[in-house]
Formats: structure tokens, C-alpha cells, sequence
């Protein structure tokens, strides 16, 4: 998107939730392609103003795009749990307001948007990585290069004269009410094939698995979307691709867990570690570190590593890492360790409430 957000609202830079709400919603009505059949323009236009929206209703993306401008989240390919079309419902109540042809229903020659999940570790959101999947869709026929045609003619449609829809007019209480349908002969194309292709028969496509590639961004999140523009099912007769949207599902760690750009540990270190102090190596997504804990240190205490964390997405910069100490107590005590326990007690004045009785002592053990 090359355009400013604000421009593409209409709005000022200091513009209130309020004001964006009432801009987006003007536009969006203007410009929905249920108002403008056929008009590439118009659409390509409610889908920039819906991402505008989208970005700068959302006040953690609008400072993003504050500070980043273009770089940072203008025309970015990452959307939260909800799209566009997510947007669209929550203003409209989930009913397009311009008749029941639909949001994708001017895309007649496109291919159809997909979704996928794709499972990725801790570690990738971390270090980055190469993710892979194969997916069976719709690709453009090498026969006829997605033309559907056997030998590339075709002849303009009679029944809509190439307009690809028919128009009805009808009268109601309310006067005239003019209402378009697809036309039924082309399917909205505007012509007919004269030959259809032998392989796709005359759809310009043909199911087949391909296999895709693709980095996992750093510091994404499960129920993170990415869309992969133009990478989706080939649209009949030579249309556009769709898009594949890529919804990432991190799986757990069995060491890390994550708090927004933070990652923790409980660590557990034994009793005389804690006591005493130690100096121990540590494994991070990042290699070893060292890791000092002092004596005397307790359950809770935390130790930081200030930028080991989850890289921030799309963005500059990671939080950190944290260690949180839990202290292991010795279960099963051995009969030399439980006597040295129980001098150790003595040495520090502690009292012991039940104190073992010498004639049962060994038996216990055992
Ligand atoms: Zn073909
Ligand atoms: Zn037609």
C-alpha cells in the first residue's frame, strides 16, 4: 500500500477511534464492490481502506505505523484473529447491506482465498526458520495457459452482449429497484469459448499438489494470520490468484513458556545450590549462558536476560527472557544425608517437631 492511512480515511493525523469509525464507515459503503460491479478500482480501493481501518482502529498497530510509517505495518501482511471481512460484519451485523451477491461475489474471475494452519515450534518464533507444506489447489492449465480454450478463441457473449451480468428492473413500493445477476451463459466472463480445452475443459485449471516454502516470521503468535498474496488456487479462464492465509499455531515448550514478548522458566535448583550460591551453564534459545545464582537465594527470585526473549513482530527489538528459581526439596533422604539434615537443623537452631525416634530410625530407612 503506497498510500498514507490517514490520507486513504481522510482523516487527521490526531483523528479520535470516533472519527476513523465514521470515515472508514462512509468509504466502505462508497466503495464496497456490491455498489460498483466490475469497477477493479473501487474494489481495490474498500480493500485499502479497510486495511487502513484496520491498522489505525487498532491503537497498538497505529502507533506502529506512527513510528514506522511504510516500513512498519502499512501494507503489512499480517492480520490479528479477525480480517477484513471480520471488520466488515462487525459493522453491518454480518449482512452485507447491498443485497445477497456478497463480499467475493464481484470476483468472478479470481481464485478463491484458502486457509491453512501450520503448527510451528517456540524455537522458530524465536531463531526464525523455513516452514513447508504441501497443499492440493487449483493451478493455471499448461495446456492452454489458463485460457481455456483449445486454440485460444472465443466468441463475445449473445445473451449479456459481453457485460457478463443481466440487469432486471422492478418495481416496488419503494419506486424502481434495479438488480443485477451473473449471467448464466458466460458465468460472467462476457464470452464463451469456442473450443474448450481438452485437459481443464474449459475452466483454464486443474487440481494439483504444490508445495510452498515459506519463513516463519519472528515473534508471531498462535492465532496469527499471514496472508501470502496471489500464492492461492489460480482463478478460472486466467484470473488472478487467490490468497493463502496462513494461521500459525504455536506449539508448547517443554522448558519456555511465553508471556507477549517475554519468555519464562522455572528453573529448579537443589536446596544447597540455592544456599550456598552456584554458577551454573544455562541453555537459551540463544546458545549458553551463564547463570549466577547467589547464596541464599529463594523460590521466586528471578534473574533476567534482558533481549533473549521473543523478537517483536515486525518490529525492532525482543524482550527478555526470565529464570524464576524454584527450590527443590530432597525427597527420599538417605540415612547419612537425613542425619546431616538434622545437624544442619541443630546448627541453625531450627527446631524439628517430630523428631525421629532411634529404636524405628533404621526401619524407616530401609
Ligand atoms: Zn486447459
Ligand atoms: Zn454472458
Amino acid at each position: 500500500m503506497e498510500h498514507d492511512l490517514y490520507d486513504l480515511l481522510g482523516v487527521s493525523r490526531t483523528a479520535s477511534l470516533a472519527e476513523i469509525k465514521k470515515a472508514y464507515r462512509e468509504l466502505a459503503r462508497k466503495f464496497h464492490p456490491d455498489a460498483n460491479p466490475n469497477d477493479a478500482a473501487a474494489e481495490k480501493k474498500f480493500k485499502d481502506i479497510a486495511m487502513a481501518y484496520e491498522i489505525l482502529s487498532d491503537d497498538e498497530k497505529r502507533s506502529q505505523y506512527d513510528q514506522f510509517g511504510a516500513v512498519g505495518s502499512a501494507g503489512s501482511p499480517f492480520q490479528g484473529a479477525g480480517g477484513i471481512s471480520d471488520i466488515f460484519e462487525a459493522f453491518f451485523g454480518g449482512q452485507s447491506p447491498f443485497g445477497s451477491s456478497g463480499f467475493r461475489g464481484q470476483q468472478r474471475n479470481s481464485g478463491e482465498d484458502v486457509e491453512i494452519t501450520l503448527k510451528i515450534t517456540l524455537e522458530e518464533v524465536v531463531n526464525g526458520g523455513e516452514a513447508e507444506f504441501t497443499l492440493e489447489l487449483a493451478l493455471q492449465c499448461e495446456t492452454c495457459t489458463g485460457s481455456g480454450s483449445q486454440n485460444g478463441e472465443s466468441e463475445l457473449c449473445g445473451q449479456c452482449d459481453g457485460h457478463g451480468q443481466l440487469q432486471q428492473v422492478r418495481q416496488s413500493i419503494l419506486g424502481q429497484i434495479m438488480s443485477t445477476t451473473v449471467c448464466p451463459s458466460c458465468q460472467g466472463f462476457g464470452t464463451l469459448i469456442i473450443d474448450p480445452c481438452s485437459s481443464c475443459g474449459g475452466s483454464g485449471v486443474e487440481k494439483a499438489e504444490k508445495s510452498f516454502s515459506i519463513e516463519v516470521p519472528k515473534g508471531v503468535d498462535s492465532g496469527i494470520t499471514q496472508r501470502l498474496s496471489g500464492m492461492g488456487p489460480a482463478g478460472p479462464r486466467g484470473g488472478a490468484s487467490g490468497d493463502i492465509h496462513v494461521r500459525y499455531v504455536v506449539e508448547q515448550h517443554s522448558r519456555f513458556s511465553r508471556n507477549g514478548e517475554n519468555l519464562i522458566e522455572q528453573l529448579w535448583i537443589p536446596v544447597t545450590s540455592a544456599a550456598l550460591g552456584a554458577e551454573i551453564e544455562y541453555e537459551t534459545f540463544d546458545g549458553m549462558q551463564k547463570l549466577k545464582i547467589p547464596a541464599g537465594s529463594r523460590t521466586g527470585d528471578k534473574f533476567r536476560y534482558s533481549g533473549l526473549g521473543v523478537p517483536r513482530l515486525q518490529r525492532r527489538g525482543r524482550g527478555d527472557l526470565i529464570v524464576e528459581i524454584v527450590i527443590d526439596t530432597p525427597q527420599n533422604l538417605s540415612k547419612a544425608s537425613k542425619r546431616l539434615m538434622i545437624e544442619l537443623a541443630e546448627e541453625l537452631g531450627e527446631t524439628i517437631e517430630e523428631k525421629p525416634k532411634r529404636s524405628r530410625k533404621s526401619k524407616q530407612n530401609e
